[in-house]
């Protein structure tokens, strides 16, 4: 029996896969390579290039290969456009969800792990952040993932199907094969966008607040290991198969590094001067993000490996420095 991985060419899909057939799983891959590539799926895997939201190729993907249990990452997720386009958050990661779910009971495949996120918190009223703490997402993407938990919820009551939501607080960091990393277009997230710096690809960060009711003005987020994510989704998944009942757990390190402290280390780790200026607030971003680890520890016995934040940092420059445009050169 395989393992299905939606999503699987892009970030954190292309590195369960590794560590999924690192553990001798066999493993399918299915993506539309709308934000994947085609060079992060590794060998081993079978690949297919679709859309979840296409019904009649999940069909035909469902009665080709032995499906055990499906990891479910394809999804859009820029907080930003999601406020521009909220209509294609919609589509992608809830009817994409809805599409699935569907053929899954259709062929008898009854476990799934997905992507959630910190995003379906908000502002947090205390800290860290618990998995039975108020959901109020501050935007469409959140939303989204919030919608998506809900209706895995309503259908795993209504049919033989059990889920674990994963809600990741902040991904970074790369494999240590040095083959795979972060490859985003447009990049977003803090720690790809400083290496940029001694990549020579810019000048200069912004740090995008520097008033916020945090020790150094800018703000606070739990970085997490792309390889501790992997993990735990190979952790949930088997949690599954022994019968664990379908539940929702953050995965962060419980410890939260400023704007400035990010930078600050990166500077270590790199050995460059990364120039910083001030910037106005990012539209939607809560001051501080820090999960309480102990239910994913607890439960599915998940033990962070990579939680210091310099190895995080050289694991992701690793990749940065041989690989400064990305897949592209593969
Ligand atoms: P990514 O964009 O690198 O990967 C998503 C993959 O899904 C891509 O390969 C893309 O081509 C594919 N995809 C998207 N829509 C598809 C569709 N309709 N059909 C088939 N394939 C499709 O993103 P990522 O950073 O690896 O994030 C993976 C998941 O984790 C997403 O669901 C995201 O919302 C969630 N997440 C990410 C972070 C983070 O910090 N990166 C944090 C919290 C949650
Ligand atoms: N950030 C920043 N400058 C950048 C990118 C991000 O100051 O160029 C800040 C952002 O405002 C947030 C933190 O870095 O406070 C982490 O942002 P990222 O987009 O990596 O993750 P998010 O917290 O949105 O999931």
């Amino acid at each position: 029996m395989a393992v299905l991985v939606l999503g699987g060419a892009g970030y954190i899909g292309s590195h369960t896969v590794y560590e999924l057939l690192n553990q001798e799983y066999d493993v399918v891959v299915a993506d539309n390579l709308q934000t994947g590539h085609q060079g992060a799926v590794h060998k081993d895997a079978r690949f297919y290039q679709g859309d979840v939201r296409d019904t009649e190729f999940l069909d035909q993907l469902f009665q080709k290969e032995s499906i055990e249990g499906v990891i479910h990452f394809a999804a859009s997720s820029l907080v930003g456009e999601s406020m521009t386009n909220p209509i294609k958050y919609y589509n992608n990661n809830l009817y994409g969800t809805m599409v699935l779910l569907n053929m899954m009971i259709r062929h008898g495949i009854n476990k799934i792990v997905f992507s959630s996120s910190a995003a379906v918190y908000g502002e947090p009223n205390s800290l860290p952040i618990r998995e039975e703490d108020p959901k109020e997402p501050l935007n469409t993407y959140g939303e989204t993932k919030l919608a998506m938990e809900n209706m895995m919820k309503w259908t795993s009551k209504a049919h033989d199907l059990q889920y674990v939501a994963l809600r990741y607080f902040n991904a970074c960091g790369a494999h240590s094969s040095g083959y795979i990393g972060e490859d985003h277009s447009p990049e977003s997230h803090l720690i790809p966008i400083i290496l940029q710096v001694p990549n020579n690809k810019r000048d200069k960060i912004s740090i995008f607040g520097t008033d916020y009711d945090t020790k150094d003005g800018t703000c606070i987020r739990d970085y997490v290991h792309v390889t501790d994510l992997a993990q735990a989704h190979i952790l949930a998944l088997q949690y599954l198969i022994h019968g664990g009942k379908s539940d929702s757990f953050n995965l962060g390190n419980g410890v939260g590094f400023s704007v400035a402290e990010i930078v600050e280390h990166a500077r270590k780790v790199t050995g460059y001067d990364i120039p910083v200026e001030k910037e106005h607030r990012r539209a939607g971003d809560p001051a501080v993000l820090i999960a309480s680890k102990t239910k994913a520890e607890t439960i599915l016995g998940w033990k962070p490996a990579y939680g210091d934040i310099d190895t995080i940092i050289a694991s992701a420059w690793k990749w940065h420095k041989a690989h400064p445009n990305g897949f592209k050169e593969v």
